[in-house]
């Protein structure tokens, strides 16, 4: 039988090469464990934010087809370096991009869903005991082009392929030791997870901790694969083990908090009260493909006919939402439009949140203490999101965290800078 083992790593990782010479010894370990390894790599350090910025530098408004050619090289490098990393260290290894791995996309650039992955070329290389090294975040459709899986999209590449090779486990190297509590950037004294469920970690990815890519991590849901999240510059340690909820004991109502500044609000003022309005305006949206997170309809102002909808989108998407607007002005007849870009997303996630009175209540008590006011809510199950001003984020985070019982009394290691601002 095969032991199949998928190794991520994350742009600080690959950083430089003395850093891929660093992922090479770790591939080699894993190798030497009796394992076929199979290694998804991110961009260099912040190469993705640079090509990003130059794209900007040219144009306004690049085209999505050119910006999925243009990202897509930064793991083109990373590849073919950890290979002759590989090689150089006596390990035989070959790169491989996203035509040559058979990762199938839908035809959607910038955030494509995985369809397919046709394996046979990776086997083929397996079978002559090779590590294979494949670029992460790229894909290719039926038609030869080139797309991308949305920033952050290395992971899900490497749980994908987890997926379709059934491999044993899929391990996510990177910056920091495991899943925490909440971004230890953040705060400083928060704890790192033993373990994590997958209904906690997608809630947590996407309400904004993004040391895991959402779909990763419903991708891991999808085919039961345990997922390691550990640290490349630690190799000993275990990190946190992502695994299904059944499988684990709850412990505390909050397993973590998170913040979001991603998103804007756009108010949309004096919108007609009739049947039909939300419809009009969100299937505008929807056929855009503009995911819309957080929707408020105000009460209706009776003597008018009229109230306002307030939703929150990805900062990203903000021109092509206007566009839609102007389109359905004449059928939505609003007064004006407002966008607030200074807004964070506060979310508190848990499982043991289930059932259990006053977690609300204590989370809008908090936020009140410190003063900061709530300008939207939502919850599903497992997680309450308020929306608040920019400003505060930090400040709320840290004192739910603390509220929430989650401090520890180390400091976490965190590896690496922040990104340049884009
Ligand atoms: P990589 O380049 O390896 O993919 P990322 O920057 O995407 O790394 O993800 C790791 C980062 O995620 C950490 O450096 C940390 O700042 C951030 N992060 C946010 N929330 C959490 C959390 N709950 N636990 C751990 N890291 C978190
Ligand atoms: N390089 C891509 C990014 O920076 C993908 C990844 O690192 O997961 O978003
Ligand atoms: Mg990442």
């Amino acid at each position: 039988m095969r032991n199949i083992i998928v190794q991520k790593f994350g742009g600080t990782s690959v950083a430089d090469t003395e850093k891929i010479k660093n992922v090479a010894r770790a591939v080699i370990r894993e190798k030497n464990l009796g394992n076929d390894v199979v290694v998804v790599v991110s961009a260099m350090g912040h190469t993705t934010d640079l090509l990003v910025k130059m794209a900007k530098e040219i144009s306004d408004t690049p085209s999505a087809r050119e910006m999925d050619m243009l990202l897509s090289t930064g793991e083109g490098v990373s590849i073919a370096l950890l290979a002759m990393a590989l090689q150089a260290q006596g390990c035989d290894a070959v790169s491989m991009n996203a035509i040559q791995a058979g990762i199938m996309t839908e035809n959607l650039h910038s955030k494509a869903r995985i369809i397919d992955i046709k394996t046979e070329n990776i086997f083929k290389h397996l079978d002559e005991g090779k590590v294979v090294v494949i670029a992460g975040f790229q894909g290719v459709t039926d038609e030869l082009e080139i797309t991308t899986l949305g920033r952050g999209g290395s992971d899900t590449s490497a749980v994908a392929l987890a997926g379709a090779l059934n491999a044993k486990r899929c391990d996510i190297y990177t910056d920091v030791e495991g899943v925490y509590t909440t971004d230890p950037r953040i705060v400083p004294y928060a704890s790192r997870l033993e373990q994590i469920s997958y209904e906690e970690m997608l809630e947590l990815a996407r309400v904004g901790a993004n040391v895991l890519h959402p779909r990763a991590v419903e991708t891991a849901a999808k085919y039961h694969m345990p997922v390691r999240v550990r640290s490349t510059f630690k190799l000993e340690n275990l990190g946190t083990l992502m695994l299904g909820v059944n499988q684990m004991e709850i412990q505390r109502p909050v397993t973590g908090v998170a913040s979001d500044l991603s998103q804007l609000r756009i108010v949309v003022c004096d919108v007609q009260d009739n049947p039909g309005t939300a419809a009009i305006l969100f299937d505008g949206l929807a056929k855009e493909n503009i995911s819309v997170d957080m929707i408020i309809q105000s009460y209706a102002r009776k003597a008018m006919n009229t109230n306002d909808i307030a939703f929150t989108i990805d900062k990203a998407d903000l021109d092509r939402t206007m566009k839609i607007l102007e389109k359905v002005k004449e059928n939505l007849h609003y007064s004006n439009v407002f966008v607030d870009d200074k807004i964070a997303k506060i979310s508190i996630v848990g499982a043991g949140m289930i059932d259990k009175p006053g977690i609300a209540a204590k989370m809008f008590r908090t936020l009140a203490d410190l003063d900061i006011n709530i300008k939207m809510i939502s919850t599903s199950e497992i997680k309450i999101s308020c929306l608040v001003e920019q400003s505060s984020a930090n400040d709320a985070v840290t004192a739910l965290h603390r509220v929430f019982g989650l401090d520890c009394d180390t400091k976490a290691v965190v590896k690496g800078d922040l990104p340049p601002s884009v």
